[in-house]
């Protein structure tokens, strides 16, 4: 490998340029699992101080903050209910106190409560809506203030950057999934009127919209071969993804790179939002 410097200080071509996202802080909602944990992971790889909130798991979080550490990042776990306004308060309140503020928001935390349509309970359909699209709000309000309280900082073009975590869902119909669907259905418009709103305060609102990712939430649709050969048909791309595919599209939006990117959705999903029941003349 080549290298630059002098004799006595030898740094590779990699060491010489500044991590995209130096002296930034990312705080990211349901990072103890899953696309989170990914996301979280790939921004402290980039070099961001991040805040881990999880919900319930604090292990997982712990460990997610310590392999940050190891690697030389900066992290803290919060537990936080982002369906709850006092705990997201808490949350950013305590994201101030370690790191001063925050520049990156990933508003990621989702659940899926399935059932068909006329078995599903209130409470299911409440409690999808409460997460995964109040649960935005109340996050990205909270960013919002923070960024204006604290006003601009060299180390970001933007004021601030709020990433939505949506799905290829916000277009794809899914029956047996009317909440799940609903909510992603109303990121993209909340997403998009935030992102008008905010715009001239340099405040970049944007989405990701994964596809088919590994995890968790959708263990049954990929942990037997049968399910997996089935997924695998409504994806161009012929592969499930993994979160670090979400990680590296988060560190893209959330860096500079990307600043004249505003109240867009980004899909990765592998070609799954391509009509792929189209793919043989229909
Ligand atoms: P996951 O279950 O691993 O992660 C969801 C996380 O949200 C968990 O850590 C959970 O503890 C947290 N959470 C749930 N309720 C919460 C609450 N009230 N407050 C705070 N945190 C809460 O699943 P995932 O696949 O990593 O999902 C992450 C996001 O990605 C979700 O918004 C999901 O809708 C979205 N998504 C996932 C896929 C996929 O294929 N995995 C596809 C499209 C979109």
């Amino acid at each position: 490998m080549s290298m630059v410097g002098t004799d006595s200080h030898l740094v590779t071509p990699g060491e010489a340029m500044e991590k995209l996202l130096a002296n930034q802080v990312a705080l990211v909602t349901g990072a103890s699992s899953g696309i989170g944990y990914g996301v979280a992971k790939a921004l402290a790889d980039a070099g961001a101080a991040v805040v881990v909130n999880y919900h319930s798991h604090a292990e997982a979080a712990e460990q997610l903050v310590s392999e940050i550490e190891t690697a030389g990042g900066a992290a803290f776990a919060v537990q936080a209910d982002v369906s709850d306004p006092a705990q997201v308060e808490k949350m950013f309140a305590a994201c101030r106190a370690r790191f001063e503020s925050v520049d990156i928001v990933v508003a990621n935390s989702g659940l899926q409560k399935d059932s068909a349509f006329a078995d599903m309970t209130l409470d299911d359909w409440q409690q999808v809506l409460a997460t995964n699209l109040t649960g935005q709000f109340l996050t990205a309000q909270a960013a919002v203030k923070e960024f204006r309280r604290r006003g601009p900082r060299p180390a970001s073009k933007a004021l601030g950057k709020i990433i939505c975590m949506s799905s290829v869902h916000e277009v794809i119909p899914w029956a047996g999934h009317v909440n799940y669907a609903a909510s992603k259905g109303g990121v993209q418009m909340f997403m998009k009127s935030l992102a008008q709103e905010v715009a001239p305060e340099r405040i970049r609102v944007n989405s990701i919209a994964p596809g088919a990712i590994r995890t968790p939430i959708n263990k049954d649709a990929w942990d037997t071969d049968a399910a997996l050969e089935k997924l695998l048909k409504l994806i161009p791309y012929r592969r499930v993804g993994e979160s670090e595919d979400i990680g590296k599209a988060a560190v893209w939006l959330a860096s500079d790179e990307s600043d004249y990117v505003v109240g867009t959705t980004l899909f990765v999903d592998g070609g799954m939002t391509l009509y792929p029941g189209f793919d043989d003349n229909g």
